[in-house]
């Protein structure tokens, strides 16, 4: 069963339909599912009028969904990056030399 969003499991309307910080009603743009899978998904919402973050992990059981959320400041952009390789000691060298060198100019 597919709800307006067109997710494989309709989510919560009380999370997906209003800032949980401020009450104002999310639009479908304010809305996106990070990861999806059997089990459940991963969402950010962002809201309009407070600017407040919302990362939710929801997974689904017969009875609905159980889940943890939580308040952030983080953009959407910063929590793409969650997911990327973390930094090595080897990164962080590299990075160093470049600009011992002056090929990267760090401010
Ligand atoms: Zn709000």
């Amino acid at each position: 069963m597919e709800d307006i969003f067109g997710q494989q499991f309709p989510l919560p309307k009380k999370i997906t339909q209003h800032c949980p910080l401020c009450g104002a009603r999310l639009s479908e743009n304010d809305l996106n599912v990070l990861e999806e899978d059997d089990r459940g998904v991963l969402i950010y919402s962002s809201c309009a009028n407070c600017k407040v973050g919302m990362l939710a992990r929801l997974h689904a059981v017969p009875q609905g969904f159980v889940g943890v959320g939580m308040l952030t400041d983080l953009q959407l952009k910063e929590i793409d990056l969650l997911g990327s390789a973390p930094v090595s000691a080897e990164d962080v060298l590299q990075v160093k030399q470049l600009a011992d060198k002056g090929k990267l100019k760090i401010q």
